[in-house]
């Protein structure tokens, strides 16, 4: 029987073979056009187009573990062109149609990966087969339904939203306790590792330089220092999203949000053939601490959730190892949905930090007066999120660099979008288990009461942390 791993940094490694070995770190300080700090989606993706655009430049990725070794190389492989931040409020400040802008934005950046993937010969096991969020109480469907009515206001309506009855749920994916569902076509499954390592292979290919094992300690104007020298640039860009806190100065700006995951064993053809899921539909849920699964190339099912959510004082796992009752949490989940799968063997196991502002709204932005650019906060939708946040990169450098080329992705509502800090410790800490504690609390007493209306304890909970 092979022994559960818990970390090695996500089962998608595992998958490949094991971590990727080191490239070579910064030795002694240089000079480039564009110095990046992290190599994940939002870096690399950064690199890329902006490689692509003007293939002279002179760029330095600083990445203090390996390309992947964050987020990136660990989420639940959802490429989802779905908004999950406030429309109301971008609009606030951006007005309507620069919303309806993004989310169109959002949709085209499901196939830009998809295409860009075929075109360098990026394998990463693609399948677009939309997305599911089934309700699994009678406040869920309450919550769908409501959540469609949202959307509609905004013009999303069918084909690009559709709900489906018990039946039709069903018929896709047989999830035991199933009231009805919402479905997008707008969505993909992905693996993580494949797609960043494949990226970062192509990005060097272009002759952007990888520096792996070098920690950047402080980003200043035109200026990174790192434990291995000192970077000069025309531009810095910041892409290390739920690492931030752990840079000089940063503490406060984005809260590491924890999520997990499971794999289990491969299924067997009668497994499937009781679950279904023949589409390969990206499937979530409709609760307060909702969950995300996908179906593996191999015949798993890989599924998260959010388990532990933030480390006191910022703090980040080691190597991805997650805490043993987060893995019972989410088997719980996996059987209540699957009862066939009671008694499954787990065989990975591993968590990861992502970025959440203080107002739940991803942000892009270039400061031209320090070369200081940004991208990140995408709240836990950061996978096609971050090919978008690049691309808006790439515009807002190069329109400062003279380029007569126009890119429309810099009229977007995150455009140098600032927000408020976080609280200081312990408030934070006390604030996001607070929040997270009613949230269980208000999805297991829907279960157990049965009843159609949102607990009241979760909507004040979303309310308080400004997340609703
Ligand atoms: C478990 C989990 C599941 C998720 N599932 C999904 C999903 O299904 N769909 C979706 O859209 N999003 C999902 N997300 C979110 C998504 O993965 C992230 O938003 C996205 O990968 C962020 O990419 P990034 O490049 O900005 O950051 P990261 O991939 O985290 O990269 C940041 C990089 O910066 C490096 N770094 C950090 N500090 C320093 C430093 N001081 N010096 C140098 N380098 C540094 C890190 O080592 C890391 O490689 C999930 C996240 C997690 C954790």
């Amino acid at each position: 029987m092979t022994a559960r791993v818990n970390g090695e940094v996500s089962f998608w490694y595992g998958d490949i073979g094991g971590t990727p070995g080191y490239r070579p770190s910064l030795e002694g300080d240089v000079q480039c056009d564009i110095a990046i700090v992290g190599a994940g989606y939002t870096g690399l993706w950064t690199a890329y187009y902006l490689m692509k655009s003007d293939p002279s430049l002179r760029i330095v990725i600083l990445e203090k573990e390996f390309a992947g070794f964050g987020a990136s190389g660990r989420n639940g492989g959802w490429l989802s062109g779905e908004m999950g931040w406030s429309r109301e409020r971008y609009a606030e400040r951006s007005g309507r149609q620069s919303v309806i802008d993004l989310q169109r934005a959002m949709w085209a950046t499901v196939d830009e990966v998809i295409d860009v993937c075929d075109r360098e010969g990026i394998n990463a096991d693609i399948v677009k087969g939309g997305s599911l969020q089934v309700a699994t109480t009678a406040s869920q469907a309450v919550r769908v339904r409501e959540y469609m009515e949202h959307e509609a206001d905004w013009g999303v309506s069918a084909p690009d939203l559709v709900f489906l009855d018990q039946a039709e749920t069903k018929a896709r994916v047989e999830v035991a306790d199933a009231h009805c569902s919402s479905f997008t076509p707008h969505a993909a499954r992905i693996q993580p590792a494949k797609l960043v390592q494949g990226l970062a292979r192509i990005v060097e290919g272009l002759g952007a330089r990888i520096c792996e094992r070098t920690t950047v300690l402080e980003i200043n104007p035109h200026q990174v220092v790192t434990d291995r020298g000192v970077v000069k640039a025309d531009y810095v860009i910041r892409a290390t999203e739920g690492f931030t806190a752990g840079i000089k100065g940063h503490r406060r700006e984005w809260l590491p949000m924890n999520s997990a995951m499971i794999a289990t064993e491969p299924l067997s053809a009668e497994q499937w053939a009781n679950i279904g899921w023949n589409g390969y539909e990206t499937l979530g849920d409709a609760a307060h601490g909702y969950m995300y699964a996908q179906r593996t190339r191999d015949g798993r099912i890989a599924i998260g959730g959010r388990g532990l959510p933030y480390r006191f004082g910022s703090a980040t796992d080691i190597n991805g190892q997650t805490q043993e009752r987060t893995i019972e949490m989410l088997e719980e989940i996996l059987v209540r949905m699957f009862p066939v799968l009671s008694g499954t063997r787990i065989d990975h196991a591993w968590c990861g930090v992502l970025g959440v502002p203080r107002d739940w709204c991803a942000t892009v932005g270039l400061d031209p007066s320090t070369g200081i650019g940004w991208a990140g906060g995408y709240v836990g939708m950061g996978v096609a999120t971050s090919n978008l946040a690049a691309r808006t990169l790439r515009g807002l450098i190069l329109a400062q660099n003279g380029s007569t080329d126009e890119f429309e992705e810099v009229g977007l509502p995150w455009v140098n979008r600032r927000v408020r800090r976080w609280e200081p410790e312990p408030f934070r800490w006390l604030g996001v288990h607070g929040l997270y504690t009613m949230f269980r609390s208000a999805d297991r007493s829907e279960r157990r009461r049965g009843a159609a209306q949102t607990s009241r304890s979760a909507q004040i909970a979303a309310r308080i942390a400004g997340r609703d």
